[in-house]
C-alpha cells in the first residue's frame, strides 16, 4: 500500500526543518506521495518540489489556510494547488497580513504574566518574518524552562482565552475553498477533531464547506486519537468528502506523529488521491 503523508510544515511556516530536509525526512521514512502545507504561505514549494524530485518521491504542492469560521479558527489544507495562481497569492499574502502585529500585543500579554522579551525571543525561531506563529512563542517558552512540552504551553498560555492569546480574524471559509479551488487544488478540512463546535456547527461547517465547493475531510492525522480515525471516517461517508492522511509533523522531538507513521485510512472510504496520477 502506498504510504502517502499530504500534511507536515517546514521552516516556511511553523516547522523546524527546511523544505529539502523534510522531503529527506519523508523519504527516510517511506513516505510515497508527500504534500508540504505550510500555513498560509507557498514559498516553500519551490524548494520542496526539487528536493522531492531528486529522491524520486512523488510531489504534491499544497498549503494550509488559516480561516475563522463561527468565531474560531479552523484549518483549511489546499493540495495540487498551482501555487501560481495569482488570487491565491494574493489571499495568502493578505491572511498572513496581521500577523506581526497580533505577534507584538502577545508578546505584550505575556510580559503582565511574566514572560519577557517574548517577541524577540520569538523571532529567534522563525524561519520566514511575514510568518510569525504561536508556535514560535511555544518554542521560546520552552526554551525559559516554564512547560515540560508544547501541549502544556498552549494550555497555560497560547490556547484560546489563555494569557497571551490575541483573537485573530482569518480568511473566511469561503474565501479559502475559492482560493484552492481557482488554483486548480482540493481543499480538504484538517484535523476536525481539534475543532470545538456543537454537532449542529460541525453539521453547517460541513454543508457550507460542500457548498463552496471543499471536497474533503483529513480522517487519519497526528492530531487526532485511534477514536477519532473512525468517527471521521463515518463523516467522510455521510458527507461524501474524500479522505485524507497527513502526519502533521513539525520537527523532530515536537511532534507525536513522524513523517509517513500513521496508519492507513480506515476501510471503505475513498481517499483524497484516488485518481491521481501516482
Ligand atoms: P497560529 O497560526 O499562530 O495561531 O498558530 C497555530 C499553530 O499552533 C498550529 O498550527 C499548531 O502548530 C500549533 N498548536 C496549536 N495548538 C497546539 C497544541 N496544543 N500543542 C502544540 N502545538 C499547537
Ligand atoms: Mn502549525
Ligand atoms: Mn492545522
Ligand atoms: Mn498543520
Amino acid at each position: 500500500m502506498l504510504n502517502v503523508d499530504l500534511h507536515c510544515h517546514s521552516n516556511i511556516s511553523d516547522g523546524t526543518l527546511t523544505p529539502t530536509a523534510l522531503a529527506a525526512r519523508a523519504k527516510k521514512n517511506g513516505v510515497d506521495v508527500w504534500a508540504m502545507t505550510d500555513h498560509d504561505e507557498v514559498s516553500g514549494i519551490a524548494e520542496a518540489r526539487i528536493a522531492a524530485a531528486a529522491l524520486d518521491m512523488n510531489y504534491v504542492p499544497g498549503v494550509e489556510i488559516s480561516i475563522t469560521w463561527a468565531g474560531q479558527t479552523v484549518h483549511i489544507v489546499g493540495l495540487q494547488i498551482d501555487e501560481k495562481n495569482q488570487a491565491l497569492v494574493d489571499g495568502l499574502t493578505a491572511t498572513r497580513g496581521g500577523r506581526e502585529e497580533r505577534a507584538r500585543e502577545m508578546a505584550a500579554q505575556l510580559e503582565a504574566v511574566g514572560i519577557h522579551d517574548a517577541f524577540q525571543g520569538a523571532l529567534k525561531f522563525v524561519g520566514n518574518p511575514d510568518l510569525i506563529s504561536r508556535t514560535h512563542f511555544a518554542r521560546y517558552i520552552m526554551e525559559l524552562g516554564m512547560c515540560k512540552d508544547l501541549n502544556e504551553v498552549f494550555s497555560k498560555y497560547l490556547g484560546d482565552d489563555k494569557p497571551g492569546f490575541v483573537p485573530h480574524r482569518w480568511a473566511t471559509l469561503q474565501n479559502s475553498v475559492e482560493w484552492i479551488t481557482g488554483a486548480g487544488g482540493i481543499a480538504v478540512i484538517a484535523h476536525p477533531g481539534r475543532y470545538k463546535f456543537s454537532d449542529l456547527a460541525f453539521d453547517a461547517l460541513f454543508n457550507e464547506f460542500k457548498e463552496f465547493g471543499g471536497a474533503g475531510i483529513e480522517v487519519t492525522t497526528g492530531s487526532h486519537s485511534v477514536d477519532q480515525y473512525d468517527y471521521y471516517a463515518k463523516v467522510a461517508k455521510t458527507y461524501g468528502f474524500l479522505a485524507s492522511r497527513g502526519s502533521d509533523f513539525h520537527g523532530p522531538g515536537e511532534s507525536r506523529v513522524d513523517l509517513g507513521g500513521l496508519p492507513p485510512l480506515p476501510s471503505g472510504l475513498k481517499p483524497v488521491w484516488h485518481d491521481w496520477d501516482i
